[in-house]
């Protein structure tokens, strides 16, 4: 437990007590052996042992304070470790630098040394922290408060922040917490009111960085360089001090997010429990259990779901605290339910030790439920991945995690929560049915013998630069000198906007034409979130992005909340609130999609012989049409309902490649195959994207057509599901050649005859997995495989 101390400069368990154990631990090799004695087969494909680390102490930078050193000592910090004091005297030094390191690994100190550090000697100096999520600023907030350093003055500066209290803190407080959003919406807009604190601007802190990625990461890289501008235009040039998660190549990511030139601290020297990781494989149903109507005879593997659930329960009837990681709203709900249902079975109230977490709750919800699981009230919680940001649950004693998280960046951090220092935990990966996690567990050394990907984001989207130029212009009129500031494309766009008419070209600079500031929403691609209200009672259940609404909460839609179940009766989407009520139907719902690809320009292109590989810009159109109700028990299809839903439109980059029909023959596919194995070759595509960039399946989108107009050719696409594309088409066509290997190979290694959710069927194909040819797939991959030079 020292050590736990001794490191943790977060706000750790050290509030929390033990929990209370229901039975006497096991270890996790026994636990492990326990779990996968159930079943006839072994679900067990491999198992890693992570080693336990020994923490490398370092002694307090000469330059920190005594005052400080003594503060951090009341809170039980007695030294920094190593890479904790590297970066933070790079920072001190005036280096910009990111501190990329494990889970609970006290990243924290490493910024929060430099910056408390000035503020203490030179009492002018401030510091502005952004964190991702207003919980994570509140957190952070008390971490600093709780050190009672004289005349720092911290404070909170979000939407929650009283307007009484705001004008005081523009004044007075020395140590800003916010978020990207409010400095876009509120600080920097309003920059002439915090002449005083950008003046004296010293450390801008950057915590959870690897979360600006994708089309969020494009817009807060240009916030943050309209922060320099203005630090600039005041007279500051502060220092950025950034903290993330392990990932590849942080350097040139923090580079990429703040425009500046980053030193990179990797090597985590803080102590760490060893870890026994198991790759799961759920078993085959037996072919009795599969619906009989179900149009494919493929066999079925028990679900990712029910299994983990299954774990789940045994876990916590072993008394194991335990953290099970869902990658969806619904199913963490599902896994809770059914692990609270198989409880109760065993021992009546026991199911009352178990919930679920997601990031649509109330805060108040949460914070209770975190609470419970820390003191050990709760001991399982099944959570979406809304607990990668920064809240302090840490040292469970096992992690499930149902289904790849879609990175190994993920995938470390989910399983990071696992294991205190001094004790051994068990991680489980349970695989779901689907190409990505099936190449997975028959092939650990691409989960245990890659490094984590690199953060992809791109500030040179058009789609991000205009208008955040857009947002500058308002802030203070551009400059030529500016628009090296702003990178590749900012003169192209300043040009666009001044011919659309926002902005003026004066001797001076670019001005901004109209009375209001552009509308810009950092996050709000996917539109704004949809609530979900109980018509008889008026309750606030939760909220929902809009980009998932119209699958989520079309009429008809069964939605769980809390393991309650609820059925949607009207989406009003224009007020953005849907309307519910309580109801257990013995059906679940899925919604289907149409979807219409055209090329707009092409960017660059391999011309292979009789295969093309492009990639460029596409617009789609696309549209939820109708759902579909399955039993639950079964899986049965019970009927299919239309839907009346708006189509929505969207302008992004794809990937994608196209095959001679003469190639495809000469093959050995039919011509009546052909749609069917470019379909599954798109399926397979899809799901294996994620094992070369930072996206999820569902960030992704296809279309496989065997004669599209603008190709005139047999043609497979891939597109980013997010205007203006966001670098995972980008990367793709960049690794074609690693990529589409690779799904080759997960088709042709797949155990099944004709095609599985494991191989090539969707779970979110808008044309029910039809046609699909696992053999014709093969043939087309290799005939693109063959001509594509390596
Ligand atoms: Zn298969
Ligand atoms: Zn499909």
């Amino acid at each position: 437990m020292t050590s736990d101390g001794f490191s943790s400069a977060r706000l750790a368990p050290r509030h929390a007590p033990e929990p209370s154990p229901v039975h006497r631990r096991r270890s996790p090799a026994d636990l492990l052996v326990r779990l996968r004695g159930r079943g006839d087969a072994d679900p067990v494909t491999h198992v890693e042992r992570v080693p336990a680390r020994a923490g490398v102490p370092a002694p307090w930078p000469q330059w920190a304070p005594e005052e400080l050193r003594a503060a951090f000592a009341r809170r039980g910090v007695v030294a920094p470790w190593r890479h904790q004091a590297e970066a933070a005297s790079l920072a001190y030094d005036g280096q910009h630098v990111v501190v990329a390191t494990g889970t609970a690994s006290g990243k924290s100190l490493a910024y929060q040394m430099p910056a408390l550090a000035t503020l203490l000697t030179d009492p002018r100096a401030t510091v502005l922290y952004l964190a991702p999520t207003k919980a994570l600023a509140a957190d952070q907030l008390r971490a600093v408060a709780e050190l009672e350093l004289e005349g720092v003055r911290p404070a909170c500066y979000d939407g929650d922040t009283p307007r009484a209290e705001r004008e005081w803190i523009r004044r007075h407080s020395r140590f800003v917490l916010t978020n990207p959003d409010m400095l876009h919406h509120g600080i920097l807009p309003g920059h002439a009111q915090w002449t005083g604190f950008l003046r004296r601007l010293t450390y801008v802190v950057i915590d959870e960085c690897h979360t600006y990625r994708g089309v969020f990461g494009s817009h807060v890289a240009h916030v943050l360089r309209r922060l320099r501008r203005q630090c600039a235009r005041y007279g500051s040039s502060p220092v950025f001090v950034l903290a993330s998660a392990t990932s590849g190549d942080p350097a040139t990511t923090a580079g990429r997010l703040t425009g500046l030139p980053v030193a990179a601290v990797t090597e985590d020297t803080s102590p760490r429990g060893g870890v026994t990781f198991a790759l799961w494989e759920p078993p085959l149903l037996p072919s009795a259990d599969t619906s009989s109507d179900a149009v494919d005879l493929a066999p079925v593997r028990r679900s990712a779901l029910r299994e983990t659930a299954d774990l789940l329960a045994d876990t916590v009837a072993e008394g194991v605290r335990t953290l099970a990681f869902v990658r969806s709203r619904k199913g963490a709900e599902v896994v809770a339910a059914n692990a609270r249902r198989a409880l109760d079975e065993a021992v009546p109230g026991l199911g009352e030790r178990v919930a679920a977490y997601r990031a649509g709750y109330l805060r108040e919800e949460r914070r209770e439920l975190e609470r419970a699981l820390l003191h050990g009230d709760l001991l399982g919680l099944a959570s979406t991945n809304a607990l990668e940001l920064g809240v302090d649950l840490v040292g469970l004693d096992a992690v499930l995690i149902c289904g790849y998280p879609g990175t190994r960046a993920s995938l470390w951090q989910q399983a990071g929560r696992a294991g205190r220092s001094g004790q051994e935990a068990l991680a489980v990966l349970v695989a779901r049915d689907d190409p990505l996690d099936t190449y997975l567990v028959h092939h650990p050394e691409a989960v245990f013998g890659r490094p984590v990907e690199a953060t992809v984001l791109d500030p040179a989207n058009p789609y991000v630069l205009a208008p955040q130029l857009a947002c500058a212009a308002v802030e203070a009129p551009l400059t030529p000198a500016d628009l090296a500031l702003f990178g590749d494309g900012a003169k192209e766009a300043v040009q666009e906007l001044v011919e659309a008419g926002a902005l003026r070209q004066r001797p001076t600079g670019w001005y901004w034409r109209h009375r209001e500031r552009p509308e810009v929403d950092l996050r709000g691609e996917g539109g704004a979130p949809v609530v979900v209200v109980e018509s008889a009672t008026g309750r606030l259940l939760g909220t929902v992005d809009g980009g998932s609404s119209h699958f989520l909460l079309h009429p008809g839609a069964v939605y769980l909340h809390q393991g309650v179940s609820y059925v949607v009766d009207d989406l009003d989407l224009a007020d953005g609130c849907a309307l519910v009520h309580a109801e257990e139907p013995d059906w679940s719902t899925h919604a289907r999609d149409v979807t219409n690809v055209s090329v707009a320009s092409v960017r660059s292109y391999v011309d292979a012989g009789p295969v093309g590989m492009f990639l460029g810009e596409v617009d789609v159109t696309s549209q939820v049409v109708s759902y579909q109700r399955r039993r639950i028990a079964t899986g049965e299809v019970i009927d299919t309902r239309p839907l009346d839903l708006p189509v929505r439109e969207l302008r992004t980059v794809a990937v994608w490649f196209t095959l001679s029909p003469e190639s495809l023959t000469a093959a050995g596919v039919e011509t009546a195959d052909v749609p069917g194995g470019l379909h599954a070759a798109e399926h397979a595509a899809i799901g294996l994207l994620p094992l070369i960039a930072t996206c999820d399946r569902w960030d992704i989108g296809g279309l496989s057509t065997a004669l599209h107009p603008d190709t005139e050719a047999p043609t497979v696409f891939v597109y980013d599901g997010h205007p203006g594309g966001a670098g995972f088409a980008e990367r793709a066509y960049g690794t074609a050649g690693a990529w589409l290997k690779a799904t080759r190979d997960a088709i042709a290694e797949c155990g099944c005859e004709s095609g599985c959710p494991s191989c090539v069927q969707s779970p979110k194909c808008g044309n029910g997995n039809n046609p699909l040819s696992k053999p014709d797939a093969i043939r087309v991959l290799d005939v693109v495989l063959a001509n594509l030079p390596a």
